[in-house]
């Protein structure tokens, strides 16, 4: 793309979109920007498949989606799940390792029984597994699994939960409870000595070892899960006690979400491991070794950022597991476990991408003004001067000056303004030329590209950055963006062949000062805001947040009661004329259910609002039409979707 003449302004491409928007930190292959300056999607591993995302967006909404939306790209979990198991296959194989590799999902990723069935179906060939961490997780996949898929029951277990989980190995389902507290492997002995049913286990171990990052306190010594040493020496104690030593199969360790340093579950494999070969040699059976979850995703943040950044790939991690454990088993020799990793973020997180429309953009700034008139107070006067030799400076000193200058006269208005001594329309002319000198300055000052930038340029990008209202919820769609400042990339789905001039930041719906997207990730690194483009009069604009499909559904919560948003299940199909079909459309909750929710019942709110508008109706307030046309108008919002409306496509 390089022009021999550097002089003449290079146009601006999708590729340059491309390196803009960092794709190639985060989009894993499955997103980059097609020949119309639109996101494409290429969910297929084996395919050269190419789904235009803006084509997506228009079959949707003619069957009926409205906006914001959610898009599954279904075939890329299935992508992300054989991505994973051939990783360890492979890793299997060059090592010559003696067992095998299965992958069980934590359903508590993503529960939606299509993200639960599309892993399960693409995992079949790999004998995929499932986990559960309660009652109504256990309750909603017992039935889902055959009688060869493993189901690993984490959290706390009480009675009832363990007595479901007896039920299911008396009937055949490869259903392990994983003993996390001392007393949970007591009253499982009870329930199952009551049957005379030896159940089988597996324990979860307490390790020195602490992950890194944000979720690390769900490892080590201090977590609130998992047995102590002497926890277990004590369970198998027992267990040899009643011979019943070889019901335990399993030996787990989870360090929390998104490790983001590989060393650290190499020392874990390690600290396991060692107790792994222990048992065996005193006599155990297991056959399972379960590194628990936190394989990690890259959402494309920099490594100062662990929540968004990680310092490995499939690859390295299924290496780092298979690789240390087989180093152990043979230094010991002891027979190689089955391995199991229970990776959940990183088979879902890449699926879906949240369609946001932008409602209206806010400039911080006022807009420039026409001309000063001649019998202005001094400080306008004052402003305007300054404003003009900002015009003719060019040095990046003398543009530093103006600003300062501005500064001061700012102040000094303010003050005026404060006492009486300024009219409405001197301040407004006064707050117009501060802004044009602003932004004249910054210009200059970006275009000169000093770096290291200084602390009056950064201040100016920071004031003179718009505000980008999108139609969603930060608390409904990326919880965690707030709650942990988790960053999720952020990037137009369309308009990706022109160049992006202003600098903006995405706000919500909310009246939160919290709801907006205050990182972004970029191609230097994160930033406090996103290049985007001009909003055009009339026509959409689109932006999408990719790689929310673990946790932010179901963390998501209903500030100021925005709720679900429409959804849609896109397949890839290369009969298609676009390359794609809709499976499903859900809509998402209307505002009637969201207040239901919070106990504000429809009929009671319809009744009472009728009530007060024929009173006003009795009182000749207003024509009883009119009335009626105030009512209908009430009770037919109750039936729409939460966000803000926007017009249908045509
Ligand atoms: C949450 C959880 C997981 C999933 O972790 P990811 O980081 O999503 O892979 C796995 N195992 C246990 C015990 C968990 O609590």
């Amino acid at each position: 793309m390089t022009r021999a003449d550097t002089t003449a302004p290079r146009e601006w491409s999708g590729a340059d979109s491309q390196v803009l928007y960092a794709m190639d930190k985060w989009a894993d292959g499955f997103y980059s920007v097609n020949q119309h300056g639109h996101v494409s999607v290429c969910p297929l591993d084996d395919q050269e498949l190419h789904i235009d995302i803006m084509d997506v967006i228009d079959a949707a909404r003619s069957e009926g989606a409205s906006l914001p939306m959610l898009i599954r790209f279904q075939d890329v979990i299935r992508s992300r799940v054989r991505r994973l198991n051939q990783r360890f296959q492979m890793a299997i194989q060059d090592s010559g390792y003696a067992g095998t590799y299965r992958s069980i999902y934590p359903i508590k990723v993503n529960q939606l029984q299509e993200v639960v069935a599309e892993i399960l179906e693409a995992g079949r060939e790999f004998n995929i597994g499932l986990e559960c961490g309660s009652k109504a997780e256990l309750l909603a996949v017992l039935p889902l699994i055959t009688d060869e898929t493993l189901l690993l029951c984490n959290g706390v277990k009480d009675r009832p939960m363990l007595s479901l989980m007896l039920n299911a190995q008396q009937i055949g389902q490869q259903v392990i409870p994983i003993i996390e507290k001392y007393s949970e492997f007591e009253q499982l002995l009870n329930l199952a000595d009551a049957r005379q049913f030896k159940p089988r286990l597996g324990v979860r171990l307490k390790l020195n070892t602490t992950g890194s990052g944000r979720w690390f306190e769900s490892g080590g010594v201090s977590s609130k899960f998992g047995l102590t040493v002497p926890e277990l020496v004590k369970l198998i104690q027992t267990l040899e006690n009643r011979e019943m030593a070889g019901q335990l199969e399993l030996l787990h360790f989870h360090l929390g979400s998104q490790i983001t340093d590989i060393q650290v579950l190499r020392s874990a494999v390690k600290e396991i491991m060692q107790i792994y070969a222990d048992l065996m040699l005193r006599g155990l059976q297991i056959k399972y070794l379960d590194v628990g979850g936190g394989l990690g995703v890259n959402y494309g943040g920099d490594y100062d950022n662990p929540e968004s950044s990680i310092n490995y790939g499939l690859r390295e991690y299924a290496n780092v597991v298979v690789y240390t454990v087989k180093e152990i088993c043979d230094e010991r020799q002891v027979p190689m476990p089955h391995l199991l990793s229970e990776s959940g973020r990183a088979l879902t997180a890449h699926h879906s991408v949240l369609v946001v429309p932008v409602l209206g953009v806010h400039r911080p700034d006022s807009p420039p003004v026409a001309e000063v008139p001649v019998d202005s107070p001094a400080v306008v006067a004052r402003m305007a001067a300054v404003y003009e030799d900002a015009q003719a400076a060019e040095k990046n000193g003398a543009l530093l000056e103006c600003y300062h200058d501005a500064q001061e006269i700012r102040e000094e208005t303010e003050q005026m303004a404060r006492l009486g001594y300024l009219s409405v329309d001197h301040m407004a002319q006064s707050d117009s030329l501060y802004w044009s000198i602003c932004r004249e300055v910054l210009c200059k000052l970006a275009a000169s590209g000093q770096t290291p930038v200084s602390a009056e340029q950064m201040a100016l990008e920071k004031q003179l950055t718009d505000m980008y209202l999108g139609d969603f919820s930060v608390f409904h769609s990326i919880i965690d963006h707030w709650a942990i400042g988790q960053i999720f990339p952020v990037m137009p789905l369309h308009r990706l062949q022109e160049k992006p001039e202003r600098r903006g930041q995405l706000v919500d719906l909310t009246c939160d000062s919290d709801g907006k997207v205050s990182r972004y990730v970029l191609s230097t690194g994160t930033s406090e805001y996103l290049l985007l483009h001009h909003l055009r009069q009339n026509e959409p604009y689109y932006l999408g947040i990719f790689l929310v499909g673990a946790y932010q559904e179901i963390l998501g919560d209903a500030h100021n009661l925005f709720g679900r948003v429409d959804e849609v299940h896109v397949y890839a199909n290369t009969d298609e004329a676009n390359g794609f079909w809709i499976e499903e459309l859900l809509k998402g909750i209307s505002t009637k259910e969201m207040l239901s929710q919070v106990q504000y019942f429809p009929n009671d709110l319809e009744r009472r609002m009728s009530e007060f508008i024929r009173r006003q109706i009795n009182a000749g307030r207003i024509k009883p039409a009119e009335g009626t046309r105030i009512l209908n108008n009430y009770t037919r919002r109750l039936e729409e979707t939460t966000y803000c409306e926007i017009a249908p496509a045509e």
